[in-house]
């Protein structure tokens, strides 16, 4: 088991918060895929297999892959089928029903049990709990940015959504050494914008208000951005993405909540010999490079986050959250469980 410290609010909490058909399939569960958690007494085997002593503060990856699917052996767990709920061996944090084994499968909770297969980051001591939280955005912009899009030094970036993943695809923009990283997102996201600017873009347009295609082209001396990342979720911008990239540009699709792109332009992706590239989170490697980005303080990330929550108001800023998620919101959530109880410290010492 692991005592929650900290654990982030995804927009995928809030599509399954609101309901619908994958939440009726998933219910009853414990959100929060963004855990960390302190590794208490019972889960010394795990610790020691992944570098980390009883009492020692850890990320929990998402995913808890087999090991030994074909996918999990050629080194992209991230599709294992335990990773996919429509497979008999799903099982995922923040997924996984209370009906199965012990229940306490998501970070919204006291404490989340650690599964032999769970995968452990230790948190630099020098970063807060509630920071670390934010791994998982940055490690899905190293992922997507730097890894999948192989973004070079001077590349022209554009970034679709400023939400929190969003700001993670700005912050690893900068850390390549991109040229311009051109965020867009609506009047609505004022504050998302500021923040996306305070990590490095250097533009944040608005797209109800700026000419963006124009204002991109303007900025990348007429060619368009060699680096495209949709990090909306939403169909409409998947088929903007490649309006803004250059010929030869890569136009990397993050969003996974809708379905079909009704006017996805084909003619453009086969002009401009696009390379359009599908991602689905991050692996171990993005999360420890994520945890040291934190660590060497390039870029104030608390930025990211608004104030923490405690868990007793979880459910509150959830329907909050839900009521208007588009009205400029601080990106990034985080909840946090109150004070540890005087008990924790003496299962660490077991
Ligand atoms: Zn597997």
């Amino acid at each position: 088991m692991g005592r929650v410290l900290a654990a982030g609010v995804c927009g995928s909490d809030l599509s399954l918060f609101r309901g619908g058909p994958i939440a009726e399939r998933l219910w009853p569960l414990v959100l929060g895929h963004e855990t960390v958690v302190r590794v208490d007494a019972s889960s010394h085997v795990l610790a020691e297999r992944w570098g980390v002593g009883v009492g020692d503060r850890v990320f929990v990856e998402e995913f808890i892959p087999c090991g030994w699917c074909q996918t999990c052996r050629s080194g992209n767990y991230r599709v294992c089928p335990r990773t996919d709920f429509r497979s008999e061996r799903f099982v995922r944090y923040g997924r996984t029903s209370l009906d199965s084994g012990p229940g306490l499968w998501g970070g919204f909770a006291e404490y989340l049990y650690l599964h032999p297969d769970a995968r452990l980051h230790p948190v630099p001591d020098s970063v807060e709990s509630q920071v670390a939280a934010l791994a998982t955005p940055i490690a899905n912009g190293l992922r997507w940015v730097r890894t999948v899009a192989d973004t070079q030094p001077a590349d022209n970036v554009v970034v679709l959504g400023p939400g929190a993943h969003g700001l993670g695809c700005v912050a690893a923009a900068r850390q390549v050494g991109a040229h311009e990283v051109i965020v867009i997102g609506r009047s609505s996201d004022g504050q998302r914008l500021d923040v996306a600017t305070a990590l490095g873009a250097t533009a944040a347009l608005r797209i109800d208000h700026d000419d963006v295609l124009a204002e991109v082209h303007r900025r990348t001396a007429g060619r368009g951005a060699d680096v495209v990342v949709d990090a909306t979720g939403s169909a409409e911008a998947a088929s903007l993405a490649p309006r803004f990239a250059a010929r030869s540009g890569r136009v990397v699709l993050a969003g996974g909540t809708t379905g079909p792109a009704d006017d996805f332009p084909v003619d453009l992706v086969t002009s401009r010999e696009l390379s359009i590239l599908g991602v689905r989170g991050h692996d171990g490697y993005d999360i420890a490079r994520a945890l040291r980005l934190i660590e060497a303080k390039t870029a104030d990330f608390s930025l990211m986050s608004a104030p923490a929550t405690v868990l007793s108001e979880g459910a509150a800023l959830l329907t909050d959250l839900c009521a208007d998620d588009a009205t400029g919101h601080a990106p990034h959530h985080v909840l946090v469980p109150g004070p540890e109880p005087a008990d924790a410290d003496r299962d660490v010492e077991e």
